[in-house]
C-alpha cells in the first residue's frame, strides 16, 4: 500500500482513545470530570481547573469552520497528498477547535467560507488508524 502520508503513532495512553475512536468511526474529546470542560488535544490535567480527573466523551461531530486555508504545494516531501487541499480549523460544537482537512468541496475560495457548517468524516489509512476529517454538513454519507 502506498501512505499518502505519514502515520500518526498513537503511543501515549492520553491519546490512545482518541485513536481507539476514530477507528471505529467517533470522534473522541477529553473532558474534565470536575468542572466538566471539554478540550482537545489530550492532555494529563485539565487546562482550565487542573484537575487530573480527565475523561474521555464522543463528540457530536458537527462543528464549524473557524478557519482554513487552501495549500496548493506542500513543501514536506514526507506528504504525497494530492493538491491542492483544504486545511481546516474546526470548532466543534462542544468547543474545542481541531486542525484536520476540509474534504467532500472543491478547493475553491468561493465555496469555503469560515463559520459554515461542517461534520466529521474519516479516512482510513491503516487497520489501525482513520483520521477525522470534516465536510460540509448534510453531505452524502
Ligand atoms: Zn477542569
Amino acid at each position: 500500500m502506498d501512505l499518502e502520508r505519514p502515520l500518526p503513532t498513537p503511543i501515549t495512553p492520553e491519546c490512545r482513545p482518541y485513536w481507539d475512536g476514530a477507528r471505529e468511526g467517533k470522534l473522541m474529546i477529553t473532558k474534565c470530570r470536575a468542572c466538566g470542560k471539554p478540550f482537545m488535544y489530550p492532555r494529563v490535567s485539565c487546562p482550565f481547573c487542573a484537575s487530573r480527573d480527565i475523561g474521555w466523551v464522543q463528540a457530536s461531530g458537527r462543528g464549524r469552520l473557524y478557519s482554513f486555508e487552501i495549500a496548493h504545494q506542500i513543501l514536506n516531501k514526507a506528504f504525497k497528498v494530492k493538491t491542492p487541499v483544504v486545511l481546516a480549523m474546526v470548532e466543534l460544537e462542544e468547543g474545542p477547535r481541531l486542525l484536520s482537512n476540509l474534504v467532500g468541496i472543491a478547493p475553491d475560495p468561493k465555496q469555503i467560507r469560515c463559520d459554515m457548517p461542517v461534520e466529521v468524516c474519516f479516512e482510513k489509512l491503516t487497520d489501525e488508524i482513520s483520521l477525522p476529517m470534516f465536510r460540509p454538513a448534510g453531505g452524502a454519507r
